[in-house]
């Protein structure tokens, strides 16, 4: 391993190296990722790829500064300052990283601000909000007749390991990380091959912020390989993942052996439902946001649209006559509404998604395919593509397909609606659409999902917890206990009775009684 900086000018373009960050410093690797931009095929950087000496090194550093406590033994108030200087620091970059975030991921430079820079810095100032009112300790019950009080007492953990994937890459790391070192844990974050560069610029700002060395390292590396490696390893105490359901299954096993504790994060199939009183203006609009938004690459997506056969045909009209006003093409131009897939092979997978619902029987009314144009000769897109006459037992209906692709169902009543809702293995959001609120939150309390929003979509918060029912996860993250997850529950029992022990009040003194050896 040799030491560099990120800043390394690999050929006249100025193109960035990013080796990975290990113990506060750029440790390159022999063997390099290149990081294209899905919109273009253009090269934005070169990463160091990891391996599992770089994993093992990694723990190492995170487990020493945990244990040397120079974080852990920081006051609430000091870690909080660190994470609220990164937080100014980062928004302060707003520009340059809204347009990293988009040249790495694909994503619209318009929601590149927001995953990139605006989430990311109101979530981490919530989190150290929270930090700064956590009870670290609390008074317990009085145990009664023995007379013993407790102390309820919150501890870091060691070692937590973040995975992210690829979709939002910096928003999805700081709902890891930021908690994580609010509670005082080292964290050891394992970046998607694809995007590993915000992820970087993550550790160097942290770093930058005050954060000291070897309390955030960031590895990049194959997900089967060094992302397993760094599950299954025996000094990292806690696992937090977001991906795929079936790598969370991988996850969830490679972490059993241990008994770790694991948050999962997975794959969703969000229904959003329109009820016949929706304001159909604002449920339109809220349809196509739902299954739109960065060209469907988003777990908690609205991927099902559930529409009531009286309004079916005239709302079905109405949103073509929107996704035809939507700008795909120029990711950096902030009025584009819709950017590439993330690569050419998740561009295959959704394209084949999409022949399976023609075989199916589905009905294509808009798109189905990649849309032609010079702009579009180089990137992954797809057209922003709706069936109709679907099922909710067909593949399009079932399986997340990750893409800007829409299946609307049919139902007669309200019982059928939840009825198709909840047929389904995931759970992690719903959508519902009515200006009768309390109908609404009748429905809203039958869908089996972590999160719902009436007349809303995609709006997770680190007000509120987030995770999944069923097949989309375990645990929750992001609210006001999110900290919880990262420490260790202690209780201290301390016996105040002045009237002997516990143990010889209720004969429970073992062996033969003192006065009569
Ligand atoms: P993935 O779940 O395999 O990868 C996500 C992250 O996990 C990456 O950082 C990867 O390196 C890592 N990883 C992969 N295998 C691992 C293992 N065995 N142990 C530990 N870490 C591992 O996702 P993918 O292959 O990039 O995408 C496949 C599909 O997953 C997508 O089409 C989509 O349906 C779904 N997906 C869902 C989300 C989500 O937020 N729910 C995010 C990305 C992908």
């Amino acid at each position: 391993m040799t030491s560099e900086t990120a800043e390394t000018s690999l050929d006249s373009q100025q193109i960035k190296h990013y080796p990975l960050f290990i113990g506060g410093q750029w440790v390159d690797s022999d063997e390099r990722y290149t990081i294209i931009d899905p919109a273009t095929g253009e090269l934005v950087a070169t990463a160091a790829k990891g391996n599992r000496e770089h994993a093992d090194a990694a723990v190492k550093a995170a487990k020493e500064s945990f244990e040397s406590g120079v974080w852990k033994n920081q006051s609430p108030a000091q870690r909080a300052d660190v994470l609220e200087r990164f937080a100014s620091a980062w928004e302060a970059r707003i520009d340059e990283l809204s347009v990293l975030t988009t040249k790495e991921s694909g994503i619209p430079v318009r929601l590149g601000a927001v995953f990139g820079v605006y989430s990311p810095v109101a979530d981490t100032r919530q989190f150290a909000a929270d930090l700064r009112r956590f009870e670290w300790e609390r008074p317990g019950p009085v145990l009664e007749p023995m007379l013993a009080v407790g102390i309820l007492r919150r501890e870091p953990i060691g070692v937590c390991l973040g995975i992210v994937p690829w979709n939002t890459p910096t928003a999805l790391a700081i709902w890891k990380a930021i908690p994580a070192l609010a509670a005082g844990n080292s964290v050891v974050l394992k970046v998607d091959e694809k995007t590993p560069v915000t992820g970087l610029e993550l550790a160097k700002a942290l770093s930058d912020a005050g954060l000291p060395d070897g309390v955030f390292n960031v590895v990049t590396g194959e997900g089967r390989d060094v992302g397993s490696y760094l599950t299954e390893h025996k000094d990292v105490s806690h696992v937090s993942f977001t991906g795929s359901t079936a790598t969370g299954r991988t996850v969830m096993a490679a972490a059993a052996a241990r008994l770790k504790p694991v948050v999962l994060e997975l794959g969703g199939k969000g229904p959003n439902i329109i009820l016949e009183d929706a304001d159909l203006d604002a449920a339109v609009d809220g349809s196509i946001w739902a299954f739109m938004m960065h060209s469907g690459q988003a777990c908690e997506s609205g991927t099902r649209l559930l529409l009531p056969e009286s309004i079916h045909d005239e709302f079905v009209s109405r949103l073509i006559a929107r996704v035809k006003t939507m700008r795909l093409g120029d990711t950096l131009d902030p009025l584009t509404d819709v950017g590439p897939l993330v690569s050419d092979h998740q561009r295959k997978r959704v394209l084949a998604y999409i022949e399976s619902g023609k075989a199916d029987g589905a009905r294509v009314v808009i798109g189905g395919g990649v849309p032609e144009g010079e702009q579009f000769a180089n990137g992954y897109y797809v057209e922003p593509t709706i069936f109709v006459d679907a099922t909710n037992d067909m593949k399009i209906a079932r399986e997340e397909i990750f893409g800007p692709v829409l299946t609307v169902i049919k139902y007669d009543s309200l019982e059928q609606a939840i009825e198709i809702a909840n047929d389904t293995e995931y759970g992690l959001s719903a959508g519902i659409w009515s200006e009768d609120i309390e109908k609404a939150l009748a429905v809203a309390r039958q869908i089996e999902a972590g999160s719902i929003w009436i007349n809303d979509f995609h709006c997770a918060t680190s007000k509120y917890p987030f995770g999944g029912y069923k097949q989309s996860g375990v645990g929750r993250e992001l609210g006001s206990s999110a900290m919880n997850d990262y420490t260790e529950e202690k209780t201290i029992l301390l016996s105040v009775s002045t009237q002997g022990s516990r143990l010889a009040k209720y004969g429970l003194v073992l062996g033969t009684p003192r006065d009569a050896s």
